[in-house]
């Protein structure tokens, strides 16, 4: 099924997972996915290291596994940057004949060498691509804080427009933990005309390493309560796991109550944060 099908009957419930990095860890993304499937998710997306070709092979098996064995709509994401016309042709031929039908399609990080390399230069161009050649269900990016690369966040909204009109269906934005950035956002959107279904993108926190390294890489805004938060619990790791979880359910009723499309939950691979996060939401969500 294409997801986006799922937003006309209520409001979206997604998981992200990775394919683990440890070689030989594989198999610990089955027992987690076989959590995850107990939450009734109405989608699953599984990453793609940009540049990677062992983990497109990883991303091809977990996302085929998710639709065949565990029989939850699965989202593959598919970054570009290095990839010519011709490998993104065959992965997508891949995809087909694992019976995925979405594609989170992406650019991916530019390498830190600053070299772009292969056919693509924006994700824009990957989503004409696909949409060109077969009818796969595309996803697209987005950042309610704009994302690093742009100057402004009305050059971010232009350029999302442009990847709207070439194709995208639905949008999945980066974590924030400020929802007025998101509720400014989706009036931003609205104005210029991007009216796909635009799914909240909720990452709960549960160590303070893992949030510095993810403000460094995004740049997301931190409310004071959440900062707060951070450094009161920082060292006793149950509480600062609790809190999180219940920040993130905290984020989620919020925007449920206002109206989003969908919530896709970045899960870190972490059944039982799904878990507490679906046990404290789910009632909202379906109300
Ligand atoms: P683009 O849409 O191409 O945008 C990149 C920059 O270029 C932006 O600043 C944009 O404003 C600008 N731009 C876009 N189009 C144009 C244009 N036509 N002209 C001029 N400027 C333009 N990365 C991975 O490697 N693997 C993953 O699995 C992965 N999953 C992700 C899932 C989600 C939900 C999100 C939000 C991000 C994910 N990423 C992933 C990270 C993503 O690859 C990076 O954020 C990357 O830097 C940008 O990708 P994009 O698809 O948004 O790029």
């Amino acid at each position: 099924m294409k997801t986006t099908e799922i937003f006309k009957k209520h409001t979206v419930l997604s998981f992200e997972v990775f394919p683990p990095k440890r070689t030989g860890a594989v198999d610990t993304i089955y027992s987690t996915l076989e959590e995850l499937q107990k939450l009734h998710p109405d989608f699953i997306s599984v990453t793609y290291g940009a540049g990677g070709n062992e983990n497109c092979k990883a991303t091809l098996e977990i996302a085929a596994a998710v639709k065949n064995n565990y029989h939850i709509e699965s989202v593959a994401h598919l970054p570009c940057i290095g990839l010519s016309k011709e490998d993104v042709l065959s992965q997508i031929r891949h995809f087909k004949e694992a019976g995925i039908e979405n594609i989170l399609a992406l650019r991916g990080d530019i390498p830190k060498d600053g070299e772009m390399s292969g056919d693509f230069r924006y994700a824009g161009e990957l989503i004409a691509f696909i949409r060109e050649r077969c009818s796969f269900n595309v996803i697209a990016a987005c950042y309610p804080e704009g994302h690093t690369e742009s100057e402004t966040i009305a050059a971010d909204i232009r350029n999302l427009k442009t990847k709207v009109d070439a194709g995208a269906d639905q949008l999945i934005t980066q974590l924030f933990f400020d929802n007025d950035y998101f509720y400014r956002f989706r009036e931003r959107c609205s104005l210029a005309g991007i009216h796909v279904p635009i799914q909240a993108g909720i990452m709960p926190v549960v160590n303070k390493k893992q949030i510095e390294r993810m403000v460094s890489l995004c740049g997301v805004h931190l409310p004071r309560k959440f900062t707060a938060m951070m450094e009161r619990y920082e060292h006793n790791p149950e509480a600062m796991r609790d809190a999180g979880i219940a920040y993130a359910a905290d984020q989620i009723i919020d925007l449920t109550a206002q109206g989003v499309d969908g919530i896709h939950l970045y899960t870190m691979n972490n059944p039982y944060i799904a878990a507490k996060i679906y046990e404290a939401v789910h009632r909202v969500l379906a109300a």
